[in-house]
């Protein structure tokens, strides 16, 4: 998959991510249920002067769960301590974390769904009764010692919410599934981002824009900057022509499918008539992972309605066929 429409950050896009991050609830475009219960939460918490139930977000790459975990410290007036799962490896990990931690400090940790197990034994009884047992000492000799910590409110984020153990998820007072975006709420996230990088850009721009961003503000603010590198370099107004030409360049079709998306696409109409085929068979015939397929092709051309997943295999749907150009069997002639 090119860059372009990769939901994950770039390392290099780090410094662009952070300028365009909302930093208050009601600056945070969409996701208007999470929004609300999230409020209230926060509210409720602040009136109380009491840290609020750990907060779970689940939903795909970009959508917005480190933003919002940003939000959350900030609305609370808090610090935060972000880390991620991969980044806990050991019971001890974790023990470091969480012992540094600041009364009401908001613990972020992204990809909860991959912190190692015990780890997760250990965050089950801090997240309960903030309090860890450490252990110290070897073999026979080793005794757990308690250890009280500062009340804090954790924020998970995964993308993978059916992975967590069910004791973990339970310990989460409020879940928000986050949905991907629809046009107008992404033609907002735009304007907001051309807004604070100062760069011109038309309502028809915004819209083309939107309209290729797979639901994703990630995409859309990146999509947006490759426009404007496009007007600087060629000196174009920020356009619809423009942003035809930026993503044409970048191999961005009118429907925010990239080379691998069409050649997938293709692979399943042309090298086997429509599906089923199986997914291993189909990384195969592309020249890609399956689990790229899996995890980035596939739930957006499903979502796009131009393939579906049976218990056989990826079929096209009409629209599928129609994409890439051929008439579907059957329809012909009508
Ligand atoms: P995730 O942690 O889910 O992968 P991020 O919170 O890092 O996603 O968001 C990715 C980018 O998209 C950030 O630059 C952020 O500014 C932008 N973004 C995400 N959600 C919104 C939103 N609701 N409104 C405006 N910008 C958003």
């Amino acid at each position: 998959m090119s860059g372009e429409l990769s939901p994950q950050a770039a390392p290099s896009e780090q410094g662009y991510e952070g300028a365009l991050r909302p930093s208050t609830l009601a600056e945070f475009v969409g996701q208007s249920k999470v929004r609300s219960q999230l409020g209230l939460l926060l509210d409720a918490a602040t009136m109380r002067q009491h840290t609020p139930d750990h907060i779970l977000l689940a939903g795909p790459p970009g959508l917005g769960k480190t933003t919002l975990s940003m939000i959350v410290a900030a609305e609370l007036d808090k610090p935060l301590h972000q880390t991620s799962g991969p980044a806990i490896q050991h019971a001890g990990d974790l023990a470091a974390v969480l012992s540094a931690l600041t009364p009401g400090e908001v613990l972020f940790v992204d990809e909860i769904h991959r912190m190692a197990r015990s780890a997760e034994e250990m965050l089950y009884l801090a997240m309960e009764d903030f309090k860890v047992d450490i252990m110290v000492g070897k073999g026979a000799g080793a005794t757990s010692v308690p250890l009280e910590l500062a009340p804090f409110t954790l924020v998970g984020a995964t993308t993978r919410a059916g992975l967590l153990p069910n004791p973990l998820r339970d310990r989460f007072g409020f879940t928000a599934h986050l949905e991907f975006y629809s046009d107008d709420e992404l033609a907002s996230v735009v304007r907001r981002a051309a807004r604070l990088l100062d760069f011109g850009i038309s309502e028809q721009g915004v819209e083309e824009i939107a309209r290729r961003s797979r639901g994703t503000p990630r995409i859309a603010n990146r999509l947006l900057r490759r426009v404007r590198d496009y007007s600087l370099v060629h000196e174009t107004p920020g356009d619809t022509e423009s942003v035809h030409a930026a993503l044409a360049l970048y191999d961005v079709d009118e429907h925010g499918l990239d080379r691998l998306d069409r050649e997938v696409l293709r692979a399943v109409v042309e090298r086997f008539s429509g599906g089923p085929v199986g997914l291993s068979t189909l990384a195969v015939s592309v020249g890609e992972e399956a689990e790229t397929i899996e995890a980035v092709v596939e739930p957006f051309l499903v979502r796009a309605g131009l393939l579906t997943r049976t218990p056989r295999g990826r079929v096209a749907t009409r629209l599928g066929w129609e994409h890439v150009g051929i008439v579907p069997p059957g329809a012909a002639g009508g």
